[in-house]
């Protein structure tokens, strides 16, 4: 095998799940909502199935698909892509994520990311012959540190590897890190590989800031979204790259042996989804942001001390501060098979152990998963502590 795989277990978000199904547990662990996305939008795939057609589609997608990603972005981002030159459909963001960074890096490239980090960055960029170089950011900010991501950039750097709104802190890069990033990027004419799948799960008013948008970035950003995420339906494998045409080229050189296309019943109705208007996400975000806080209003009640959650599904619980002086790896083992909850460590999202002990909840989920979900984790603080 592989070297890199051969150090590889199984993710931890299957990992817990797997765990959470055995033992009849609470699963507030892997990020996916308790309900299944719009109906129409299931309704027009459930026809497109039928109707077909069910052969191969283009390979960079169907272009009502690519002209609904381009439509989608214009008109709620302010971001003018065009379908034709600069939209390509995948398999997720997660193939998006591997065709951007087999597309771009070559062996000896350095890559800088930010840490805590999604879980596929570090294992694909090093099968892609890179190695990383990691800027910590901190709890409860997250903010980047200037001289820390200048010290990270080097002469072999080739890209960066963002994501905004980020998993697992819920917080959302600030427009000044962006600009910080988008400086080094310039200055060491690098690419940026944004993973933005979160955009639309973003509350308090907040909005979301494509790195396409900053200035200097139009031409060396490869923004990916995902279906998945945008319609809370996160079996569903659609995700979209957008980039200037050069960019967009390589990448689809890189898609095209990876996945080649995606299912044309799931495009045809993720085309007529992102046509909704702007107050579907707008209800989609008064819904995430009630659950949110019905989670954080019943952990307080229970003694636990939460972290700020900006955007994404995810919300963390300090467990030093919850007077639980566990690793948050033994606290999530413990907590799913002695108190039934399943939760995801932050220790997963990074390279060496974390300064804090936080473990990731998602919130999207009804308001009895929520309720169980808390009495579990209240006897698991009285157990643990
Ligand atoms: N990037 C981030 C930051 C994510 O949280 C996820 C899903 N949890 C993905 C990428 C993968 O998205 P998809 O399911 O569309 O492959």
């Amino acid at each position: 095998m592989n070297s890199i795989y051969a150090s590889l277990g199984d993710t931890i978000f299957d990992v817990m799940s797997g765990l959470a199904r055995e033992t009849g547990a609470v699963n507030l662990g892997q990020g996916f909502t308790e309900w299944d996305g719009p109906e129409d939008v299931r309704r027009r795939a459930a026809d497109a199935l039928i109707t077909g057609p069910n052969q191969y589609p283009p390979m960079r997608g169907l272009p009502e698909l690519r002209e609904a990603v381009a439509e989608h972005y214009g008109r709620l981002q302010g971001v003018a892509v065009d379908w034709q030159s600069e939209v390509t459909i995948t398999s997720g963001a997660t193939e998006a994520l591997a065709a951007a960074l087999l597309a771009v890096l070559s062996p000896g490239d350095q890559v800088v990311l930010c840490e805590p980090m999604y879980d596929s960055y570090l294992p694909m960029l090093r099968r892609a012959g890179a190695t990383a170089r990691i800027v910590r950011l901190q709890p409860p900010d997250w903010r980047i540190n200037r001289q820390a991501l200048a010290a990270a950039f080097t002469d072999k750097t080739r890209a960066v590897l963002l994501n905004t709104p980020l998993n697992p802190s819920s917080s959302l890069i600030a427009a000044d890190d962006l600009a910080l990033i988008a400086e080094q990027c310039v200055k060491h004419d690098c690419v940026a590989i944004s993973d933005e799948v979160w955009e639309h799960s973003v509350f308090d008013g907040a909005h979301h800031i494509s790195m396409l948008s900053v200035p200097g970035m139009r031409e060396r950003t490869i923004k990916i979204g995902s279906a998945g995420k945008i319609f809370e339906m996160t079996g569903w494998k659609v995700g979209f790259a957008c980039a200037a045409p050069p960019l967009t080229r390589a990448f689809a050189r890189a898609h095209q042996f990876l996945t080649f296309t995606t299912p044309p019943n799931l495009q045809e109705a993720v085309a007529f989804g992102l046509g909704k208007p702007a107050t579907h996400f707008d209800a989609m975000r008064q819904k995430l942001a009630r659950a949110r806080d019905r989670l954080a209003q019943a952990l307080a009640h229970e003694g636990f001390v939460t972290l700020p959650a900006a955007g994404t599904y995810f919300m963390a619980i300090d467990l030093a501060n919850s007077g639980i002086n566990l690793s948050d790896t033994t606290f999530a083992t413990r907590a799913v098979k002695e108190a039934g909850v399943a939760t995801i460590p932050f220790s997963a999202f990074y390279e060496t152990p974390p300064d804090s002990a936080l473990v990731r909840l998602c919130f999207a989920k009804s308001d009895d998963t929520l309720d169980r979900g808390v009495d579990a984790l209240a006897k698991a603080r009285r157990l643990l502590t």
